[in-house]
């Protein structure tokens, strides 16, 4: 079975205003701390017969904004992972990456190292749109970013955008979407915003400074998205994610296929035979751990054979494709079965040849879905 290894780098510039994610704003020192701590944490792992034979598939660097490390943390890491575990030889080595944080010379520098996917996160071409969440951005930047992208060699490029932004119109969506698309990327994420609790946006709404997002937009906007990108020759995979062929994001599958990953840094979430375990959400706390020569797990589950399926069965769902019913035991099958024929008469899931996959209105509710499946 394929490992992935997910970095988590937790600082940004700056925060947007809808952004829930563990992060600090972004300092030298704290960085040249951090990176340290999670060299010890791979080696850490490296020696547990845990991972068994693994040889990772793939290495996705998320956040945060990774490209606030400078380019050569960036790509010591990736030695070091390369050194502990042996990448396997066609891994796949995604970075996130904002935009005005990156120049020609740090792309070639990842690029070298073997980052072989970038993923810029665009959210919005609309200069005012980006204002209004609190990220401070230029077309002419992104534009740079990407043909710099180009030049380091990068051919896995993909760029992530948000739909349902506050002072976000159907027409400016259009718009975003055709300047994405005139980038030539490979891959598109295009994401729903959502108003996730203790966020900037969270209290705007409350007190009233923005509109409620309008769910209505929101939909109309994803039937929008899936229109035009796929009419440009765009497959969308799972719910929010499009490719041009062959370029699926593996890491991301992995996810979605009851792979095997492991998290490394500050909240960092993992799942390895059949645990789930999570890292401490605190820098701190995580780099005290560490030096202290002990993993940075605050919190850790073994599923049941059962959870397990019903959990492949939840993420397996986000496929476009859908997941194939096989092996449930004989157990399980009678009220899993209910469930989908509840499901199912709902509008909500089709059946077809052993297959189960979302509906279109079933896409828009998958949460719930999720939970009657859980
Ligand atoms: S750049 Fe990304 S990770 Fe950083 S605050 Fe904004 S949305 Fe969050």
């Amino acid at each position: 079975m394929a490992l992935g290894i997910y970095i988590h780098a937790p600082f940004c510039r700056t925060r947007c205003s809808f952004c829930a994610f563990y992060l600090r704003i972004h300092r030298e020192d704290q960085a040249h701390t951090y990176v340290d701590a999670v060299k010890r944490e791979i080696r850490l792992y490296a020696g547990r017969a845990s991972l068994g034979e693994h040889r990772p598939d793939t290495l996705y660097f998320g956040g945060g904004t990774p490209t606030t490390l400078r380019p050569e943390q960036l790509a010591d890491l990736v030695a070091i992972v390369r050194d502990c575990f042996g990448l396997a030889e066609r891994a796949e080595v995604t970075v996130e990456a904002h935009p005005d944080s990156v120049t020609e010379e740090g792309l070639q520098t990842l690029r070298q190292a073997g980052v072989n996917r970038i993923s810029f996160g665009v959210q919005s071409m609309d200069e005012e749109e980006l204002i209004q969440v609190g990220r401070k951005t230029s077309r002419a930047a992104l534009d740079r970013a990407v043909a710099h992208a180009r030049t380091a060699g990068f051919a896995n490029l993909n760029l992530d955008l948000i739909y349902g932004l506050p002072g976000q119109t159907p027409a400016s969506w259009r718009e975003t979407l055709a300047q994405a698309l005139a980038l030539v990327p490979d891959h598109l994420s295009c994401y729903a915003l959502t108003v996730e609790d203790k966020t900037h946006l969270q209290v705007s709404l409350h007190r009233g400074d923005l509109p409620e997002p309008d769910q209505d937009v929101q939909n109309a906007m994803e039937d929008e998205a899936a229109s035009l990108l796929t009419a440009s020759g765009f497959q969308r995979y799972e719910i929010s994610n499009y490719c041009r062929p062959g370029h699926a994001c593996r890491h991301n599958l992995l996810y979605w296929q009851g792979g095997e990953y492991l998290g490394l840094g500050p909240s960092a979430q993992s799942y390895l035979n059949g645990c789930r375990f999570g890292n401490v959400e605190d820098l701190t706390a995580y780099q005290d751990r560490l030096a202290a020569g002990e993993p940075a797990v605050l919190q850790s589950e073994q599923l049941s054979p059962a959870q397990q399926r019903r959990e492949a069965l939840v993420f397996g769902l986000r496929l476009i494709e859908g997941i194939s019913l096989d092996g449930a035991s004989e157990d399980s099958v009678d009220q899993r079965d209910q469930t989908l024929q509840r499901l199912r008469q709902k509008g909500l899931v089709e059946l077809e040849e052993g297959r189960v996959r979302l509906t279109a209105l079933g896409r828009r509710f998958a949460d719930q879905v999720a939970v009657e499946l859980l």
